[in-house]
């Protein structure tokens, strides 16, 4: 247990649409902490993104990065414009610099479905859709990201490295939140590769094999990359964890978001073994930005899983039950159905979202956390 109860959090809000959920997100975490007591937030704002590359040359300043390092979490919007771009024309992009600097390799995203959100799947089992992609966030495809060639105007190239420490904490750490995650009946780990094609997909299936064995109280499985998508959309409600490779995570996710609503939905966190940075999977959205249009829901949920991985990290169970009211206020907010969202048609932006999760967030979405 550690004795100074409060956390200092490490807030970048970004470019775009980061810049519009993320005061509403600090209110709803200032709201929570304030209902639950018992440990406080020191939120400190620093500049990474787009726009600071563009007014300095550097996307993630110094001061930014010490004090990342420094700080118990780091809460980021979204960073990356598509007109502001490195000379051999990639967008600027750092939380992907974060992921790599901090070894933040268990990329986790939720894929749940919150009641009151119309489905996008019209078969009933979708309300109970209720999945985590992990996506490894350090090497895989990614790892060629400012390395890749192109020889004579002739061809291109990019590598994709699997290492085996990598690959053992990530399938371990896969393991681990299938146990505690009590979806009912026996946890699973589906391991998503290309292992059919590809060496380095053997060698990411055989050390998943290898790390299977010690959990045996896990179901562990595979499916190859294509066939997931296809289950995916078919019968999401079957998965409960899904590991695997960077890229082949980035599009999944995007798919998981779209099963839930869309990408206004849909939270995450980049977990290493020191250090962690909690965002919507969401982009900095050009085509709404600055229109009062962003859903925040994601960043809430983002800041969920920021003040429960807090919890679990420091035995503080008070900031545990602070993400679990945040869940509970969303759920609240949502569940009457008449709080239709703009990706999905309707007139609810930002500060009606906020609002409408604000004023849930009460006594009965408190005592429902007591449980
Ligand atoms: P990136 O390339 O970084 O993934 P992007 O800007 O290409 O980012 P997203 O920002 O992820 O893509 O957005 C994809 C689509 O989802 C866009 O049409 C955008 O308007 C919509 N969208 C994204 N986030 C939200 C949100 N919070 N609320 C509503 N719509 C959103």
């Amino acid at each position: 247990m550690r004795s100074n109860t409060s956390f200092t959090i490490a807030v970048l809000p970004g470019d775009g649409i980061g810049h519009e959920v993320m005061p509403p997100c600090l209110e709803v975490l200032r709201a929570a902490v304030a209902r639950v007591g018992g440990f406080g937030l020191n939120f400190e704002e620093h500049q990474a993104g787009a726009e600071i590359y563009r007014d300095t040359g550097n996307a993630l300043p110094k001061p930014t990065m010490d004090a990342s390092r420094r700080a118990d979490a780091i809460l980021l919007g979204a960073m990356g414009l598509p007109h502001i771009r490195y000379p051999d024309g990639t967008e600027i992009a750092p939380q992907l610099d974060l992921r790599f600097e901090f070894g933040l390799y268990a990329g986790v995203r939720p894929v749940r479905a919150t009641p009151g959100v119309p489905p996008v799947i019209a078969d009933p089992r979708a309300s109970d859709i209720d999945l985590v992609i992990i996506r490894e966030s350090t090497e895989g495809l990614f790892s060629s990201r400012g390395k890749g060639v192109i020889e004579d105007d002739r061809e291109a190239r990019d590598t994709l490295v699997i290492t085996r420490g990598v690959s053992e904490r990530l399938f371990d750490f896969s393991f681990r939140l299938a146990e505690s995650r009590n979806k009912g009946g026996r946890p699973r780990v589906t391991c998503v590769d290309k292992a059919n094609v590809f060496k380095s997909f053997a060698f990411f299936r055989k050390i998943f094999d290898e790390r299977a064995n010690g959990f045996p109280g896990v179901e562990a499985d595979h499916v190859y990359i294509d066939a997931t998508a296809l289950q995916l959309v078919l019968r999401p409600w079957d998965f409960d964890v899904l590991v695997t490779e960077n890229m082949f995570g980035d599009i999944l996710s995007d798919l998981g978001a779209g099963l839930i609503g869309g990408m206004g939905y849909a939270p995450s966190a980049d977990i290493g073994d020191e250090h962690a940075v909690f965002q919507p999977c969401h982009g900095t959205a050009p085509d709404i930005a600055g229109r009062g249009l962003a859903n925040p829901t994601a960043m809430f949920l983002s800041a969920a899983m920021m003040v429960e991985w807090l919890s679990e990290r420091h035995g503080i169970a008070e900031a545990g039950r602070a993400g679990a009211l945040i869940r509970a206020a969303v759920d609240r907010a949502f569940a009457a159905g008449d709080l239709l969202t703009c990706e999905l048609g309707g007139e609810a932006g930002t500060r009606e979202v906020t609002q409408a999760v604000l004023a849930a967030l009460d006594d009965r979405a408190l005592a429902e956390t007591a449980a």
